[in-house]
């Protein structure tokens, strides 16, 4: 199994080589070409599984081949995190496997001062990073739209929950278009998680690593 059969394009695997993988990991093998056929997912992953490569080559993929470029205060893609820390390690995934791609990434995340991440905004950014307090703060104060969102990402799902992320996340499904592709990755699928899966996914692939 290589990267190179799962479906991904040179630049891509250019930049994967740089960052030394051989070989994908379990969830990367299933997560990729799903993804990649624009299919939602629902994965049970745990940190270690290699599930931001899983997710990010294949959107990075996506975006370079298919969206139109992205205009002033939107977003292409979405992830949502419980907290700055996963935000910033996402994003650093994010800028090493999408390195030449001529895509604009940002992280915003409570805590600090909002305004950069307004600047940033106003450009325009291929992938917003968000943690989602901040992210409806953003909405709210009209620095980010979401009619061009076309994937919604949530890592680390339960965590969210835990953290008492529930009406916001439910804030943002709402206000983000009905036609959309979304992946959901929790280390754990309790009764929340599935439920909160049933109202968003559509016809997903499931995954368990
Ligand atoms: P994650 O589960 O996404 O937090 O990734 C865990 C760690 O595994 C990170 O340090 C990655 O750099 C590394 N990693 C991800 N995919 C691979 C791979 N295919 N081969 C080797 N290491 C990897």
């Amino acid at each position: 199994m290589s990267f190179a059969s799962l479906g991904l394009i040179d630049p891509l695997l250019r930049n994967v080589r740089d960052v030394n993988y051989q070989t994908p990991t379990p969830v990367q093998a299933k997560a990729i070409p799903a993804v990649l056929s624009g299919k939602d997912v629902m994965a049970s992953a745990q940190t270690g599984t290699g599930k931001t490569a899983g997710f990010a080559l294949p959107l990075l993929q996506r975006l370079v081949q298919h969206g139109p470029a992205v205009s002033s205060n939107r977003a292409r893609v979405l992830v949502l995190v419980p907290t700055r820390e996963l935000a910033e390690q996402v994003l650093q995934s994010f800028l090493e496997y999408g390195k030449g791609l001529d895509l604009r990434f940002l992280a915003a995340y409570g805590g600090v001062s909002i305004n950069p991440q307004m600047m940033k905004l106003r450009k325009g950014v291929d992938v917003l990073v968000a943690t989602p307090g901040r992210l409806l703060d953003l909405h709210r104060q009209n620095a980010v739209q979401f009619d061009q969102v076309q994937t919604l990402v949530l890592d680390e799902a339960d965590r969210m929950l835990d953290l008492g992320f529930a009406r916001e996340l439910n804030a943002v499904f709402a206000a983000l278009p009905a036609q959309r592709q979304t992946l959901l990755f929790s280390a754990t699928f309790t009764d929340d998680i599935r439920a909160m899966a049933a109202g968003i996914l559509r016809g997903p692939v499931n995954i368990s690593v």
